[in-house]
């Protein structure tokens, strides 16, 4: 007889009963340093005074009123993000994939008052990933995703990663926009080359497109930066937010220029529990700990050090991992064996990691995690390539 939690997860056999700073605790009591923070999500940890006093006072205060009435504290929230970003207004919602949704609908609608209707379509790029609904899929392109959904929503296009040339090549009298990860996430941690982010802002300024960002997982504060484009000094047309927004509270939001935003008149989109006074709060108290003076430095500076150890842990194991890339604390290890391999071996020496694509193990820590985390999350891998040696001898035999 089937689950009554449908089948669609391969779940470790692992529960959690509670959370503390970078750590986790199952039910069983056992500690396992967390470097996959629920992919990217809980930016702050676990159980982290401000947010979990936020959140309960909010919770105590009221809930849900629905977007009939005004919402202070989405209010404030997006009077932040404007402040801190490129984006002139924001739209909340409460997942990534919504988020892009939201974005691709804008850019389409955008077009449509420019009285160039026909441009609906948006060029995507290979190993990205966007979501799971079914216009995400398609963005996404990966055929596994699409598999057995029936004809992929119209409308997306896909060229290969950091290639202008084949950007250039892809755009037509129907496109209305670019939608690229700064750092590409579930396709495997491929940063995009900042060169390249600059050539696509002038490309899109070239042909009359918009420039989008799916930075759900890239973005909120995880390459060292606010947000990740800011590394290639340029500013897109909209940006799609949500993983690590709220801190593990579901949430998720569009950021863009007023060129953009004045497209969603009244009744052109919505969602029910979108910017609800809880996500709000929850969102607002990240904001008060990753926007204060110096957290961003100490993201950056404690990455240099992860970066350093994991460079030193290619040379030592290069059998077990090929290559470390990313940027900040969001890493991929490429590996030699395979990434599941490696992943079960850090989770039997207690350290929790992400699987990506192109055989890469994630390591996306809370951005609370300081070098002591890191020297131990060092060891932990240490001790799970040596773990892997003996696979990595039957790898190299076939
Ligand atoms: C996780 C992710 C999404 C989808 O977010 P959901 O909240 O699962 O819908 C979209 N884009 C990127 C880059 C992601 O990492």
């Amino acid at each position: 007889m089937i689950a009554s939690l449908m089948p669609n997860y391969n779940r470790a056999d692992l529960a959690f009963a509670r959370g503390e700073g970078a750590y986790l605790f199952d039910t069983a009591g056992r500690r396992f340093l967390d470097f996959g923070a629920g992919i990217a999500t809980s930016s702050l940890g676990h159980g982290h005074p401000h947010l979990v006093a936020e959140i309960a006072a909010q919770a105590a205060k009221v809930i849900h009123v629905s977007n009939l009435y005004r919402v202070p504290e989405a209010e404030k929230l997006a009077a932040r993000l404007v402040a801190a970003t490129f984006a002139d207004s924001v739209f909340f919602c409460n997942s990534g994939a919504e988020a892009n949704e939201g974005l691709v609908k804008a850019f389409r609608k955008t077009m449509a008052d420019a009285g160039k209707p026909e441009r609906t379509r948006i060029i995507c790029f290979e190993h990205a990933f966007h979501g799971r609904t079914l216009a995400m899929i398609a963005a996404t392109g990966n055929p596994k995703y699409l598999a057995g959904f029936g004809a992929p929503v119209a409308g997306f296009d896909h060229v290969p990663f950091n290639n202008l040339n084949a950007v250039r090549a892809a755009i037509t009298s129907e496109t209305a926009g670019i939608l690229i990860e700064p750092v590409q996430g579930e396709g495997g941690i491929r940063p995009a080359d900042l060169r390249f982010l600059r050539d696509l802002r002038a490309t899109c300024d070239e042909f009359g497109i918009l420039l989008g960002l799916d930075e759900v997982q890239c973005g909120m504060g995880r390459t060292g930066k606010f947000l990740a484009h800011e590394w290639a000094g340029i500013e897109p047309d909209a940006v799609s937010l949500a993983k690590g927004i709220a801190g593990g509270f579901p949430m998720g939001a569009v950021l863009a220029k007023e060129a953009v935003a004045k497209a969603l008149v009244p009744g052109s989109h919505g969602t029910t529990f979108g910017g609800g006074p809880l996500a709000c709060a929850a969102a607002n108290a990240v904001l008060d700990v990753i926007l204060a003076p110096g957290f961003m430095d100490e993201v950056d500076a404690t990455s240099r050090y992860l970066w350093r150890g994991l460079e030193a842990l290619v040379q030592k194991y290069p059998s077990v991992f090929t290559e470390a890339r990313g940027a900040g604390l969001i890493v991929g290890l490429r590996c030699a064996v395979p990434n599941m391999d490696v992943q079960n071996a850090a989770l039997a020496e207690g350290l929790l990691t992400v699987a990506a694509g192109d055989n890469v193990l994630r390591l996306v820590p809370p951005l609370i995690v300081r070098q002591p985390e890191c020297a131990e999350a060092l060891a932990l891998l240490d001790r799970a390539a040596r773990r892997c040696l003996p696979m990595a001898v039957a790898e190299a035999a076939k």
